[in-house]
Order: C-alpha cells, then structure tokens, then sequence
C-alpha cells in the first residue's frame, strides 16, 4: 500500500491522462499494522482502526480484492484468483509492464504434536480479537469451575517464539489479564501462569540486543517464565511438553515462532536465496535468473532480500539500465531484518526508484536509517532506545506510541487511535470477552428442534 501511495502520488499527471495505470492486488481489502496488533488484543485500540482501506487511500488505483498464484515475469504475466478466503477459483491471467513484488511473510510452523489442533496464531486483526476473547473466556472458565486441574490449565497462557509478535501479545494480555482479574472474587493476579519457550538464546532477534535485554528483565520482573534454548515439544491434549522436560497442562497455546517469506514466492520465476526471499539490489530491484539486475521488477519488505548497507561501489547508482553485474551484492551479504520499518521505507524508496527508471533518471540504494526500537509491554510500560540511552516504564511506552502513530500511513487512523487512547485514559478498560460474535449463527441454530 505504501509502495502504491507513494506511486499514485509520482504519476498523478501521468494516471489522469490515462497514460500510466497501477494494479494493487492483495486478497484483504485494506493494510495491516501489525505492530499495534497487540493492543488490540489487549483492547487499548479498536480492531477497525489498525488497519487502512486500500479504496479509500487509493482512489487513483485499481484495486483488485484478489491473490496472486503465479508470476511469469519472463513473459510479464501474473495469474488472480478472485474466489472468496477458503475457497479455490480459476485463476484469470494480467498482464504488466513493471512488476512490484511486496507479499509480506506468513508464520514458519512446525511439525509439533498437537500444535494444529491446539495452537492460536496471532498475525491478522481476526487472530488478535479471537485471542482476547478467548484469554478472558479462560479467567470465566477459571472462576466458574470447581476443577483445580481444569482452573490451573486455563490460567496458564503459553507462547511460543519471543520475536515482536509473541513478546507484545504475552505483555499486552498479562497486563489486561492482571488488571481483568480484579473483577473475579476467586482470582488474583499471582494465580495466573504465563510462560515464554524461546528455541535461541534470546529474545526480540530483530531488535538490538540492548533492547532485548531491557525487554527479558521487565518480563522477568513481571514473574513471566521466559524458558530460553528450549522448543515446545509437543501439545497433544493441550498438555504442554518442553525440551528441558517441563510437562503442564495449559489451554492456550500461541505460536508466535518466527516468519518464513510468502508461499507466493515459490510460484514464480524470480529467482530466491537460500531463506527463500528475493534477491534484491540496494536499488531494491530485484536480481534476474542470470544474476543481472532487472530493469522492471522490483521487491521490498518482509519478502526481500535487501543488503543491510549498500555495498561500496553502490552508492553512486546509475539508471537501471547500466547497473553492471558488479552491483550485485555477495550472498552472505548482511540483510535487513524482516520489520516494518524496513518495510516502510522501502517502499517509499521504491516507488521513487520506479518513477526515475521512467523518467530515465538514475535510482538510489536503500540507506537503512538508525532503527528506533521501542515495545510496549502493556499500559504505561514499555522499553525504547532513543539517541541517548534507552528508557524504561511510562515515558518509553509514550515514545512507543508516538512513534508508531507517526508511522502509521493514515491520517484519519492515527486521529482515531488517539482519540481511543485518550478515552482509555478517561474510563475503565473494557474487560469483557465477546467471544459469541466469532460464532454469530450459534443461537439461531439452537433454536431449531434435534433433529
Ligand atoms: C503481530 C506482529 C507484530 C509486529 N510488530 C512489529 C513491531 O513492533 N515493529 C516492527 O518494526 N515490525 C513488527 N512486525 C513486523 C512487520 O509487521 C512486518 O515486518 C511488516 O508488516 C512487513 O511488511 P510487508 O509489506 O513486507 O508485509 P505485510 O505487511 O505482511 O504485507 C504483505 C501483504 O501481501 C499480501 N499477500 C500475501 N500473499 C499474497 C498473494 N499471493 N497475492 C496478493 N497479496 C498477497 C498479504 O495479504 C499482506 O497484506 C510485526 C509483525 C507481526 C505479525
């Protein structure tokens, strides 16, 4: 969606008079934030107002709800399928001049016992709903029941990966579930269990390791069990079996271990590293089967593979049509981490890279800027690194989420989100679970005689 804003403003002369025409194709019909994922599933922001409407913000674009199952670049074709999620239609050929590649990354799962049945991901808006619903529906389990084995399971919430998205989902609900709990006659905080498995010997690997640090002893502080160099090893009966030879019952599993590059990738002709990402030039235009750059395709985000720092004899870049071989960067090269701020900033740069191709001016390499790493870990804490040092509790959570909010590419959603967090301030959290709407034709159903 950046990539295409950013574009739809270059060519504005360009697509009134017809003369240029963009395609954006993507199967939901608006842009995910993920970092601020976690808020919503803690409730601190409404669902609706993480993610922005690729119509409203791409007027000038044709916007195709749709996936992408095959690309020919060789023949400058793509093949769209247009039938609804979970089901398979007949994919429909189109045909392009310049091809943008930007799908993103999708959860790396594993062959663990039980996981399929049990596990809960958390990288969609839907999953983030889902799993405040069902984190509150096990505190009512746990209050209700008179089962001490069933009371222990349902208060004990297990994630699996300490990357951004299991990090911040585990703060964000320990801290709703803690505040929750105040609410129950028969709960208090120290009854809840919350574990961490991470396979490596850190957390937050797309962060500094300062960062990490910082984030491990709040965690820690917090009495969360963050189990480092230990696996899940299998799930089986919601019955959790770790590495280290840990065995405990626990009704909430959520598997937050790590991004593989989009299946997507693997249905074209563009050639891939060994992670399976694109091979990108600092220019992001993605390298050819012959090893030489192409002059109208390029990739950015979580799928590409883009050199951390551009390689010496790349920072003048000339137009993309004498980009020598030379310019090719070595396969070990250092790549930038998958996160959105990478992302981002790609691609604007992309899109700016396109126009000058166009417009027979010379492109520039990706400079990755300082990363400003920052995590909320519930209301009012937080761990950020700023030019001067790294902050800690309330100020690092407010510089969080002005951060994020400057970055979020919508206006009128940053409008929205702090409205809601002012509200938030004013009034008590909401802290029930609506988990019945997930199931929305359940009681109508019950109301038909057995057959
Ligand atoms: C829960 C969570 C929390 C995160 N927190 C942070 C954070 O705090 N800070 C940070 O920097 N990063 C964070 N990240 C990582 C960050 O969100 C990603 O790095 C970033 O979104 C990558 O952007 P992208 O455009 O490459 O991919 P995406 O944002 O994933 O977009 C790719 C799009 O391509 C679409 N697509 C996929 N396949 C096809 C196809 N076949 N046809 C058409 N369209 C397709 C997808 O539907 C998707 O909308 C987080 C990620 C998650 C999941």
């Amino acid at each position: 969606m950046s990539a295409a804003l950013r574009l739809q403003q270059l060519l504005k002369p360009q697509l009134g008079s017809g003369r240029a025409e963009i395609t954006v194709v993507e199967p939901q019909p608006y842009l995910t934030y993920h970092p601020l994922l976690a808020e919503v599933a803690a409730g601190s922001i409404d669902p609706r107002h993480v993610v922005v409407p690729l119509r409203r913000v791409l007027p000038d674009c044709r916007v195709l709800t749709a996936r992408i199952t095959r690309i020919e670049h060789a023949a400058r074709r793509a093949w769209i399928d247009t039938a609804p999620r979970g089901e398979r239609g007949t994919p429909t050929e189109i045909a392009y001049d310049l091809l943008v590649v930007a799908p993103g990354s999708v959860s790396r799962t594993a062959p663990v016992p039980g996981l399929a049945e049990h596990g809960l991901g958390f990288a969609t808006v839907g999953a983030a709903v889902g799993l405040r619903n069902h984190v509150l529906e096990q505190l009512d389990l746990a209050s209700s029941t008179r089962d001490p084995a069933l009371r222990q399971a349902a208060l004990t919430f297990v994630f699996v990966g300490a990357g951004y998205a299991g990090v911040g989902a585990l703060a964000e609900l320990e801290d709703m579930a803690r505040y929750a709990v105040k609410g129950y006659h028969n709960l208090a905080p120290e009854d809840l269990r919350w574990v961490l498995v991470e396979a490596t010997d850190r957390i937050l690997p797309e962060e500094s390791l300062d960062l990490a640090a910082h984030t491990l002893a709040e965690l820690r502080d917090r009495s969360v069990d963050v189990r480092l160099g230990t696996t899940l090893e299998s799930a089986v009966d919601r019955v959790m079996s770790l590495s280290d030879g840990s065995r405990f019952a626990a009704r909430t599993l959520v598997w937050t271990a790590g991004v593989r590059p989009a299946p997507l990738l693997r249905d074209t002709d563009l050639p891939l590293d060994a992670a399976g990402r694109v091979r990108c030039l600092p220019t992001l235009q993605i390298i050819g089967p012959d090893g030489e750059p192409l002059s109208d395709a390029w990739a950015a985000g979580d799928c590409a593979a883009v050199p951390a720092a551009p390689a010496p004899s790349t920072s003048s870049v000339s137009s993309a049509s004498s980009v020598s071989s030379a310019t090719v960067p070595p396969v070990d090269v250092e790549l930038c981490a998958p996160n959105a701020l990478h992302a981002l900033a790609q691609a604007r740069l992309l899109a700016e890279n396109l126009v000058a191709v166009l417009a027979g001016r010379p492109q520039r390499p990706y400079r990755p800027e300082r990363q400003d790493c920052s995590t909320s870990l519930g209301i009012g804490r937080g761990v950020a690194h700023t030019k001067r040092g790294h902050l800690t509790g309330r100020r690092a959570w407010w510089l969080h989420r002005a951060r994020h909010l400057q970055r979020l590419p919508s206006l009128d959603r940053r409008v929205r989100i702090l409205t809601g967090w002012f509200l938030g301030g004013l009034f008590s959290r909401e802290v029930v679970s609506l988990g019945s709407v997930e199931h929305p034709r359940s009681e109508f159903e019950a109301g038909f005689p057995e057959r």
